[in-house]
């Protein structure tokens, strides 16, 4: 069964790093993406990174899964060096990605396939298909799920291998408003639950603010951590309440909403 706690969460550690991508056009010559990036995650730790486009958030969430390598600096789990992908590192991205061909259990256990376990771990996928909500749709294919359900999906193949970091790339961002909502708590729930260490980006500042103990803001050209927010609010939390809209409002302002973020929503 799975309950509570039984993944030991890890510590994230980014320290120094810079990344700069070839310009095309101009032969011989890169463009800076990230500048000197720095900031650490306590083990079990929720912190959101919000920033513009293009700012260099998906380019660090890479890095971290060990999907690409920082020019310099360092990205550490617990001490030790990323040095390539790991199913200890679980990804999700904004869209679920999720095989039309396969059942819904077939789609979570394809995260065991990849790393070889299945025989050993099928006995799990109940279990994980009970905490996303979706025991009753083990023989459904995609194409019968909405989005939400479809993310769910996605969520429960990242964490059928135990990660021990959960990196999100905007796993949210194609769901309309009240469906978002709903899966902000449903992600909340689970961390709640398995306590897993997670790294959300999102364009939102609400979801933000709504599920974060920590923001990172970035600034763009070169991507660069300009500022961290904690956000001492008890939970759940209310998105009327006075000190969130202070909150808001801080933060939208802080990124000159007009200006440079003119793309972050709220
Ligand atoms: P964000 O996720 O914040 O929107 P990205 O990490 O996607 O930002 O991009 C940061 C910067 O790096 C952008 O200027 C983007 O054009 C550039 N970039 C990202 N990936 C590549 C790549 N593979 N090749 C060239 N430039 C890239």
């Amino acid at each position: 069964m799975v309950t509570s706690n039984l993944v030991a969460a890890s510590a994230l550690r980014v320290e120094e790093v810079c990344k700069s991508f070839p310009v095309l056009d101009v032969p011989g010559t890169s463009r800076p993406a990230l500048g000197g990036i720095s900031f650490s995650i306590a083990a079990s730790e929720l912190v959101s990174l919000v920033g513009p486009s293009g700012c260099g958030k998906s380019t660090l969430l890479r890095l971290i899964a060990g999907l690409d390598f920082p020019d310099s600096g360092e990205l550490l789990v617990d001490e030790e060096k990323i040095l390539g992908p790991s199913a200890a590192r679980g990804l999700v991205f904004q869209d679920p990605n999720l095989f039309p061909w396969l059942t819904v259990r077939r789609n979570i256990e394809a995260g065991l396939v990849a790393r070889g376990v299945l025989q050993e771990k099928r006995h799990e996928v109940d279990d994980f298909m009970r905490l996303v909500g979706l025991e009753t749709f083990g023989r459904s294919y995609p194409h019968h799920l909405s989005g939400g359900m479809s993310q769910r999906v996605a969520l429960a193949r990242a964490l059928i291998n135990h990660p021990k970091v959960l990196l999100l790339d905007e796993p949210l961002g194609a769901l309309d408003a009240f469906t978002r909502m709903r899966m902000q708590d449903e992600v909340l729930h689970l961390w709640e639950n398995r306590r897993t260490t997670m790294l959300l980006v999102t364009h939102d500042i609400d979801e933000a603010i709504y599920m974060s103990d920590r923001i990172l803001v970035m600034t763009s050209a070169p991507g660069r951590i300009d500022r961290e927010i904690d956000i001492d609010l008890g939970r759940p939390r209310d998105r009327t309440s006075e000190s969130f809209l202070r909150l808001r409002s801080e933060i939208l302002e802080h990124l000159h909403f007009a200006g440079k973020a003119a793309d972050v929503s709220a």
